[in-house]
């Protein structure tokens, strides 16, 4: 691909049709006259409905454009909320005609996690761009099937991993950059709340979600420790409780693993469907930082050793800048900041957790330095 500056970029989107014509298959498809690019989303259940959808409706780059969804009677609805044409609506048979679509640009799946797999595959076999929801896949298996497939058609790929785009989570990465307080030495991040639905659930199903909370929101403590510290680990330990066993019969309810990082760094993660807790911290050689919340849906909230982290905006919601960033990627090829390969590097690690757990909490060694993601 041609890559464009951020002045190309600017210009492209002032010109229109004719200046995409540098631009792979997926991105070229977009000659929208508000020359945003087209996004469908597949699967409408609650993120899609609630958070998603909205947030489409106030990114710079990005419009809902479709929706792809095995519920009829959610087409209309959406249809009417959102001006969708009948043209621009799929169901799970039809999909693959999507292809045909020149108004889309970007398929956004999000179903459950072992859906994952199967549309994002799909999505890119259309020559689409593909952003897939968390976790990436039931496993490494799927994870490197959505990347090849992905490579193979030429697309880009990305994972939902909205709080890269958020303003806190981004001071945070930057504390273990540039070193404010000298370098990290601990780490801690607690991501969980308790479940009280319909146990017949998919989260709880784990031919449907590959996991319990740790594939839910334990991910989001693994990506803390290692963006809060800039450094992949190099070893797990871990430790399951069930406390709740006739509620949580399929999948796992909390857990708690310890990372070793190079350089003596040491870390715990705490993840759970059966308590509320929603915050990371890192003590560094001069002081801390501690995001709490960090990583619910907004407004997030930060303090160091010095005192309140700045405040940083919040007006706009994070999946909108998420979608936007990648957007970016899309057109002048800045850094992609959550491409495939980290959601892999995720999923090795949650099944470095459950190899532990299996094992009665042996160390399990990690070699993640070859894939080049921090
Ligand atoms: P949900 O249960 O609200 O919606 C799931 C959707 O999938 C529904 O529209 C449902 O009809 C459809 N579906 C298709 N086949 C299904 C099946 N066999 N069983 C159940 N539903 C089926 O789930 P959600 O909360 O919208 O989550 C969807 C995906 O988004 C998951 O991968 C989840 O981890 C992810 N997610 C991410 C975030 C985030 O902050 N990034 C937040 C919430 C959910």
């Amino acid at each position: 691909m041609k890559k464009m500056t951020r002045r190309m970029f600017n210009t492209t989107l002032s010109m229109g049709v004719g200046a995409l014509a540098a631009m792979p298959k997926a991105a070229c498809q977009s000659t929208n006259n508000d020359k945003k690019l087209g996004v469908a989303l597949v699967g409408l259940g609650s993120y899609s409905t609630y958070q998603l959808a909205p947030s489409l409706q106030e990114t710079t780059h990005c419009k809902l454009a479709g929706i792809v969804t095995g519920t009829p009677e959610k087409e209309q609805i959406w249809a009417d909320k959102y001006g969708i044409p009948q043209t621009h609506i799929y169901n799970y048979d039809n999909f693959d005609t999507i292809a045909k679509n020149p108004d889309i640009d970007i398929v956004y799946v999000v179903l459950p996690n072992s859906m994952h797999a199967d549309f994002c595959i799909r999505a890119a076999k259309a020559g689409k761009h593909v952003i897939c929801e968390k976790p990436m896949a039931m496993n490494v298996e799927e994870c490197d099937a959505i990347i090849d497939a992905c490579k193979k058609a030429g697309v880009k790929l990305s994972v939902g991993y909205r709080l890269h785009s958020e303003p806190y989570t981004q001071e945070m990465m930057r504390l273990a950059k540039d070193k404010d307080f000298g370098k990290p030495l601990f780490v801690s991040a607690d991501a969980a709340y308790i479940s009280r639905g319909n146990p017949d659930q998919w989260r709880l199903n784990k031919a449907l979600s590959g996991g319990g909370a740790l594939v839910n929101m334990g991910v989001y403590s693994i990506q803390s420790t290692i963006y809060g510290t800039g450094m992949n680990p190099i070893s797990v330990t871990a430790q399951e409780f069930s406390t709740r066993p006739e509620y949580f019969k399929d999948t796992d309810e909390t857990i708690t693993a310890q990372f070793e990082f190079p350089n003596g760094l040491v870390g715990n993660i705490f993840t759970s469907h059966n308590a509320s807790i929603n915050r990371m911290y890192v003590a560094y050689e001069k002081g801390w930082a501690e995001l709490q919340p960090a990583n619910n849906y907004g407004p997030l909230s930060g303090t160091t050793s010095k005192g309140p982290m700045p405040d940083f905006p919040q007006e706009r919601k994070q999946q909108g800048l998420q979608m936007d960033d990648f957007a970016k990627h899309i057109f002048t090829g800045s850094k992609n900041l959550v491409p495939g390969e980290m959601g892999k590097r995720d999923m090795i690690i949650v099944e470095a957790i459950y190899q532990s757990i299996k094992e009665g909490g042996k160390k399990i060694s990690l070699d993640l330095g070859m894939m080049g993601i921090v």
